[in-house]
């Protein structure tokens, strides 16, 4: 069946047939999609019954939702009553008490095998349990009892997908990814993982529509993440990179380098080894640089179970799959001191001249870092 216009407007009130199909093709840009696949999307919302979607929140701290409340394309009001049924989400939700958990139950038994779950915190399980519930029951038998009767589970944000900052170093509630905890009660309802602190609204949106459109979750990476938020890492699509490449960098927060805009990865920046597609999607719809180090601050890891939360915040990334340009220094070269050809050839994979151009740019990168560093304490 193709979609009219009328039954476009109808779905998405106030959009216009144009931007309703705008919005489309946008999400299915998100995806990597082809471009005709827009149709193919707005077709899926348009024709069939919005998706039943229950909220689960566990030991979060609301920055999920918020995040999700700052979407303009579409707004809040329009995603969760014109494009999905958000059916239970406890922060959204007009009732409260007794009178939510009855509707979370009754949603659950008439969209049985139908709805999606979204879980966002983390489920502590140390104590059987008992340090996070919801009118009486703990989520950890809220998440098997909801789970086991979704079509799918999206975990959102970091806490969901690996623990997060509830699980850091001691983890004294047993803070745990509700895959991990689901896998472990035996339930086989697919899972897919969308961390991020908070995660990008829109990777979580293309998520919904496109297990709307294709009746199935997308392509998903060894951590059960979307392939097409998360399959390259930050440091890749960063507009800083030219000048990791160079060899500028700042730093100190506020010298020279770090004005000019140089890279920040001796501030700590674990864009290196992260996976996650901010420098790309951006956040909040205010346009270009708005992410973390589009404004200046090293990116944390946050998408990355064993990075974000667990390693010190400026200790340097541990690259991967990068290759430095050979005419340049390593990354992790003393100041002021050059390289040895040694270093420069195992890291660069290049030979002879190259090594001697490698390690004379060192030492006059690093004379420059020094001065860097010294106006940068002057100005202190
Ligand atoms: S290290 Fe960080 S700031 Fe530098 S280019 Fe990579 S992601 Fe960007």
């Amino acid at each position: 069946m193709k979609v009219d216009e009328a039954t476009e407007a109808s779905i998405i009130s106030g959009l216009s047939r144009r931007d309703f199909l705008k919005f489309c093709s946008a999400m299915a840009a998100v995806m990597g999609l082809p471009l005709g696949m827009g149709e193919q999307i707005a077709e899926a919302v348009a024709t069939q019954k919005r998706p039943p979607v229950l909220w689960l929140s566990a030991q979060e701290c609301t920055g999920c939702t918020e995040s999700l409340l700052r979407t303009n394309h579409p707004t809040l009001e329009k995603l969760i009553l014109e494009l999905i049924s958000l059916e239970y989400h406890e922060t959204l939700l007009v009732g409260s008490g007794k009178q939510a958990e009855e509707w979370r139950v009754k949603s659950m038994n008439e969209n049985k095998g139908k709805y999606i779950l979204v879980v966002d915190g983390s489920i502590p399980v140390k104590d059987n349990g008992i340090y996070c519930k919801i009118g009486g029951k703990t989520v950890m038998s809220l998440l098997e009892e909801m789970a086991s009767q979704a079509a799918a589970v999206i975990a959102i944000g970091s806490c969901s997908s690996w623990g997060g900052i509830p699980s850091a170093d001691p983890n004294p509630t047993g803070a745990t990814a509700a895959h991990e905890v689901l896998k472990s009660k035996g339930i086989k309802t697919p899972v897919v993982n969308i961390p991020g602190c908070p995660p990008n609204p829109y990777n979580f949106l293309s998520t919904v529509l496109y297990f709307l459109t294709f009746k199935k979750l997308p392509e998903l990476d060894d951590q059960a993440r979307p392939k097409f938020a998360y399959g390259r890492i930050i440091h890749e699509n960063c507009e800083r990179r030219p000048h990791f490449d160079a060899g500028r960098f700042a730093l100190q927060f506020g010298d020279d380098g770090h004005r000019k805009g140089y890279c920040l990865y001796k501030l700590g920046c674990k864009g290196p080894e992260t996976f996650a597609n901010c420098p790309v999607q951006l956040f909040n719809d205010v346009g270009a640089g708005a992410w973390p180090v589009g404004t200046g601050h090293p990116c944390f890891g946050c998408t990355e179970k064993g990075v974000g939360f667990t390693l010190p915040l400026h200790s340097p990334a541990r690259p991967k799959y990068i290759t430095p340009p050979g005419m340049f220094p390593h990354v992790d070269e003393k100041r002021g001191h050059g390289t040895t050809i040694a270093a420069v050839g195992v890291a660069a994979g290049l030979a002879g001249a190259a090594l001697g151009a490698a390690a004379v740019t060192a030492k006059k990168l690093g004379k420059e870092d020094e001065e860097q560093g010294k106006s940068g304490s002057k100005e202190k």
